[in-house]
Order: C-alpha cells, then sequence, then structure tokens
C-alpha cells in the first residue's frame, strides 16, 4: 500500500516533467487512476493520496465496488455493452468508450429516464486495429453529428483513444496528433450538446508522448497500482461472494 502513495507521486512528476517540456500547464492535465482488477482498499488509498477520478473498463467491477469507495469521479473507459449501459448510467461521470449511434441511443434513453444528461467522449481507433474499439479518425465527424441530431441527453465532452503498442511510445505520437488534428476539428460545431474539454489518451507507457500531442486527460493504472493480476482479482471476488452468502445465511 506505501507504493501506491510513491508511484502516485512519481507519476505527478512526471505529468509535470511532459507538461514542462512542451510548454503547457500540469494543472490542467487530470489523471484518472485506473483501479481495474484493484481491491476497494487500494483504490481508498489511491483516493486518500489525492487522486480525484478513477477509471474502471468493466461494468460489472463498477457495480463491485461502488459502494466500497469513498467519494471520486468515475469513468468508463472500456468497450460498453448497450445492455449494461443500465447498470452504470447513474454511477459514472463520464463514459469514454462511445463508438456507435447504437451505444449513443441506449445512453440517450437510459439518461432521459434518470433526468440527467450523460457527458461522453467518443472513442477513436486511429490505428484501426482489429483488436481495439473505435471508430476510425474519418468516421469521428459522422458519428459526433449523428449523436448531436439525435440524442437530447448527451453531451459530448471530446475525444478518446487508445495508441497501438510500441516499444518505443514516440512511435506512437503520429496518432496521438491525427487525433488532436480530429479534436480541433469538431471543437468547433456550434451545438449545445457539444462542449469539447478532454482529450483522454495516454496510458503508463504512453502518458507523456500524449501530453506533448495535447491530451489533458491521461488514463494510468499499473504504474500507479503495479502491474495487474487478473487470476488473484477473480480468486478475490470469489472469496468475497461466498463470504457474502454466508453472512447472508
Ligand atoms: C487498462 C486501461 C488503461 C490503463 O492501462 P495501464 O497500462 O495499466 O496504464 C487505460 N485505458 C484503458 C482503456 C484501459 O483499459
Amino acid at each position: 500500500m506505501e507504493d501506491i502513495k510513491k508511484n502516485l507521486e512519481t507519476v505527478n512528476g512526471k505529468i509535470k516533467e511532459a507538461a514542462d517540456g512542451c510548454g503547457r500547464n500540469a494543472d490542467d492535465i487530470i489523471l484518472v487512476a485506473v483501479s481495474k482488477t484493484r481491491s476497494p482498499e487500494e483504490v481508498n488509498t489511491a483516493i486518500d493520496a489525492g487522486v480525484t477520478d478513477i477509471g474502471e473498463n468493466k461494468v460489472q467491477e463498477i457495480m463491485d465496488k461502488y459502494d466500497e469507495i469513498k467519494p471520486v469521479r468515475w469513468h468508463l473507459i472500456g468497450h460498453l455493452q448497450t445492455n449494461k449501459v443500465k447498470y452504470i448510467i447513474d454511477k459514472v461521470d463520464m463514459i469514454h468508450s462511445v463508438d456507435s449511434m447504437k451505444l449513443a441511443k441506449e445512453i440517450n434513453k437510459r439518461a432521459k429516464a434518470h433526468e440527467k444528461t450523460m457527458d461522453i467522449l467518443v472513442q477513436i481507433n486511429p490505428a484501426q486495429e482489429e483488436s481495439k474499439f473505435g471508430v476510425s479518425i474519418d468516421e469521428a465527424g459522422d458519428l459526433v453529428r449523428e449523436i448531436l441530431d439525435s440524442c437530447e441527453n448527451i453531451r459530448i465532452k471530446g475525444l478518446m483513444s487508445v495508441a497501438p503498442i510500441a516499444e518505443d511510445p514516440r512511435d506512437v505520437k503520429p496518432y496521438f496528433d491525427g487525433v488532436k488534428a480530429k479534436y480541433d476539428e469538431l471543437a468547433k460545431i456550434e451545438h449545445p450538446n457539444l462542449d469539447f474539454k478532454y482529450l483522454s489518451m495516454g496510458m503508463s507507457h504512453d502518458f507523456q508522448v500524449a501530453i506533448e500531442a495535447g491530451s489533458n486527460l491521461v488514463r494510468v493504472g499499473s504504474a500507479i497500482f503495479g502491474e495487474r493480476d487478473y487470476e488473484l482479482y477473480r480468486k478475490q471476488q470469489a472469496e468475497k461472494k461466498a463470504r457474502e452468502q454466508e453472512e447472508n445465511k
């Protein structure tokens, strides 16, 4: 647990270094601590150490942890199936992974039922990798306009992207630059439900390069919490369920 605080200091130092290096203000960059596979205790330790925003990529993990986590802003950063929107519509502050009209319409419907406006980002898959979700840079404009035309309970706050994995993160800078150019273009659209504020790019291995390209929201997991152990997480969840069943007998 000691490590989380120290790692956080290191990450914040690197954010500052990257911002300074390109004449930006580090205060303008939001750190989303990605807490997938991490226990509520670990997440709360990060929150005590100053984390204001956490990101999860699975609906189930949000449901599992939600009640045990201290007040914080929640980001859904992973692929979202339409049939699961209802579970998180009243829990998360922003959905980063909108990449289809089908999903946007479901979010809109659920947001309306909750009498709220949901903040979203449109996810771009800049290298068009099969393994990743998101629309191409060329398709982004059409999706943004279509959402604005038909989803009055959605507010589009910007774009999100996951770059390809590269040995040298500098190699993916052109992808980040491409997304940033599209961001600047779409930010000019005038519409009450479009308010571009966030460009969500950069993970543990490439957030400094993403900041140089203009990202103002970085999603960092392993650099804060250490390497993920999915097997251990599944075991802990199974034990927790067994305990709860025992208590409810
Ligand atoms: C897991 C994840 C991250 C964080 O990854 P790290 O490499 O651990 O920093 C960021 N964004 C998304 C969409 C993720 O699923």
